[in-house]
């Protein structure tokens, strides 16, 4: 690819619920930038959120996956990697100098909080040079802050644009809740990420996995086991308090974690079926006050409450670890695949307006 005669396409959101394809000319890069020629792109219910609500025009779009184009000789020695290469993106980009950087909190860093002003992959203004900063795009600008992982050849891309997704079930499963051997864990909402919590969960040992939602749901339910789930609840036609006490020998659950998307209920029963010192694990966001909830609860069952929200950089490793071990049947979750033309069509999807069964939505770019 030559820069004069070269121009990128990209979907770009311009006002809620519409997206637009543009041109953007090719970035000059310094050393310590570079560019990724997209692969395909997973779409994720932030993207959705994002879609709904956008003010200054931007490329959606972070469940990443590419090649390297082109990479400034910096860039190409700090991050380990040169042209041709395949990797995985992660959305943030974090400052790498403070307190949480230095931690490994990146995640957390203010630099990368998009709701702040700061730089993120999938919610960054276009205004700001050179505008390529999501997916939904032929190629995408690669900051000197990005966070790159190289990803094996031979995954396939559909199964690879669940990385980040699966990287928050590892994070929250086993490197938050110490998930293993003996454990049962009860995972609320079988999207996407109730999914991958599902995966995570099994792949660090749990004994049992049960999966909850409701009947709207029983598709998302029944695809959970082929995943590894031991056992789901139709919260629609059973109680959930009943079938998690008769599933536990009315030991209850030792982890349970709620992705839900609407409602406070699961949060409240999230409470009631956790055992004794168990621990729950809130990871969606609600929009909403919980009216009624027995705090007493917490204390009289010594309850521990985290709230989690992404992924860190060894989460990212374990999920390409795991996709790439071929070791669960990570295929069966693709649903919807888009080309760029159709990015509307792609979010609309995800969000359940546009068309059926949404689970893994992807856009391909180049189709
Ligand atoms: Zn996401
Ligand atoms: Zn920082």
């Amino acid at each position: 690819m030559k820069n004069s005669d070269k121009r990128v396409l990209a979907a770009v959101a311009t006002e809620p619920l519409v997206t637009q394809i543009q041109e953007f000319p090719v970035p000059e890069l310094s050393a310590n930038e570079g560019l990724l020629k997209v692969e395909m792109v997973g779409v994720c219910g932030t993207d959705v959120a994002n879609y709904k609500h956008i003010s200054d025009p931007r490329i959606l779009g972070h469940h990443v996956v590419g090649h390297i184009e082109k990479i400034g000789a910096e860039a190409a020695k700090r991050w380990g990697v040169q042209e041709g290469d395949r990797v995985a993106m992660e959305e943030y980009l974090p400052c790498g100098q403070c307190d949480r950087c230095r931690e490994g909190l990146y995640r957390a860093c203010s630099f990368t909080d998009s709701r702040r002003g700061g730089l993120r992959y999938g919610n960054t203004s276009m205004h700001l040079k050179p505008g390529l900063w999501g997916g939904f795009s032929q190629y995408m600008y690669l900051h000197p802050n990005a966070v790159v992982h190289r990803l094996p050849k031979d995954v396939p891309a559909a199964e690879a644009v669940f990385t980040l997704p699966l990287a928050n079930g590892f994070e929250w499963m086993c490197l938050e809740a110490k998930v293993g051997v003996g454990k049962t864990v009860v995972v609320q909402g079988p999207g996407q990420q109730g999914l991958a919590c599902v995966l995570a969960a099994k792949a660090a040992g749990a004994d049992k996995v049960i999966m909850v939602g409701r009947q709207t749901s029983i598709r998302r339910l029944q695809l959970s086991m082929q995943l590894g789930a031991d056992a789901i609840v139709n919260t629609t036609t059973e109680n959930l308090v009943d079938r998690i006490a008769e599933m536990t020998d009315g030991k209850m659950a030792d982890v349970v974690v709620d992705v839900t998307s609407g409602g406070a209920e699961p949060v409240t029963q999230a409470f009631a079926i956790a055992k004794n010192r168990g621990l729950v694990i809130l990871a969606a966001y609600k929009y909403a006050k919980i009216p009624e909830w027995d705090s007493d609860l917490v204390l009289s069952k010594s309850l521990t409450i985290k709230g989690l929200r992404g992924h860190s950089y060894r989460s990212v490793e374990m999920a390409i670890q795991c996709i790439a071990s071929g070791k669960f049947p990570v295929s069966l979750l693709q649903s919807h695949r888009y080309g760029l033309q159709d990015v509307d069509l792609a979010l609309r999807t995800a969000d359940g307006k546009g068309e059926p069964n949404p689970l893994l939505v992807a856009v391909n770019p180049w189709q």
